[in-house]
């Protein structure tokens, strides 16, 4: 290591020598330099997303950086995904591809029972073509899922301008999901439209008292929701 990090001193200095880049600084103890003439004859490396066109001699620039193509999707230069929802398949007993696509979001909250007060959630946010079903595990882990034919839920949902939404959900036997009602749909899509995130609460109402507090970020949501129409 000790011979790499000199050889590359030596790599900078005579990088810097050979592009004609002078430390002429009034205080320096070196003495002045005499070879400013010489320029280097410059390899260039094409600009990216993120960094401008340079010199892989001696570091000089040009340009500047070509940005990525969205702020809110998949870039269609270098992949990196800016929105807050991705892109997915439903996959049928086989684990292969059924065709079907849905997309989702992730969140972390809380949640409160009996047992436990504002302890880790994690959730989910799932919409297909069509249904939209909201995940929650528990502790981060628990997958809370429907013990009898059907269960309700109270869902709150808070816009940005703290205007409250009241919708009824329902989470079937053995079913991973609690559903948005049908006729609720283009409330809640309308919601995830319109405002940078949203938060939603969930209490269940007749057989046990827990209650689900999550964050859902918007971005992205609109390019992600026109991919599975
Ligand atoms: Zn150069
Ligand atoms: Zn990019």
């Amino acid at each position: 290591m000790k011979h790499l990090s000199l050889l590359l001193v030596i790599v900078l200095l005579f990088s810097i020598t050979s592009c004609g880049l002078s430390s002429s600084g009034g205080t320096s103890s070196e003495p002045p330099e005499n070879n400013s003439t010489t320029s280097c004859s410059h390899n260039w490396r094409s600009a990216t997303c993120t960094e401008p066109k340079i010199c892989t001699k001696c570091d000089e620039t040009s340009g500047t950086a070509l940005g990525h193509t969205t702020d809110s999707g998949v870039c269609a230069r270098c992949g990196e995904n800016f929105s807050d929802w991705e892109l997915g398949e439903y996959t049928d007993e086989f684990e292969q591809p059924t065709g079907k696509k849905y997309i989702i979001t992730n969140a972390y909250g809380t949640f409160s029972n009996s047992a436990t007060t504002n302890s880790s959630l994690y959730a989910a946010l799932q919409i297909d073509k069509e249904n939209i079903g909201i995940m929650l595990w528990e502790y981060q882990s628990n997958l809370v899922k429907g013990t009898f034919d059907y269960e309700y839920y109270n869902i709150t949902i808070m816009d940005e301008a703290g205007v409250k939404y009241y919708f009824t959900g329902t989470i079937y036997k053995s079913g991973t999901r609690v559903y948005f009602e049908d006729a609720d749909r283009n409330k809640v899509i309308n919601l995830l439209k319109n405002n940078d995130s949203i938060k939603i609460y969930l209490k269940s109402t007749k057989y046990s008292i827990s209650s689900y507090l999550f964050t859902v970020e918007t971005k992205g949501f609109d390019t992600a929701y026109s991919s599975i129409q």
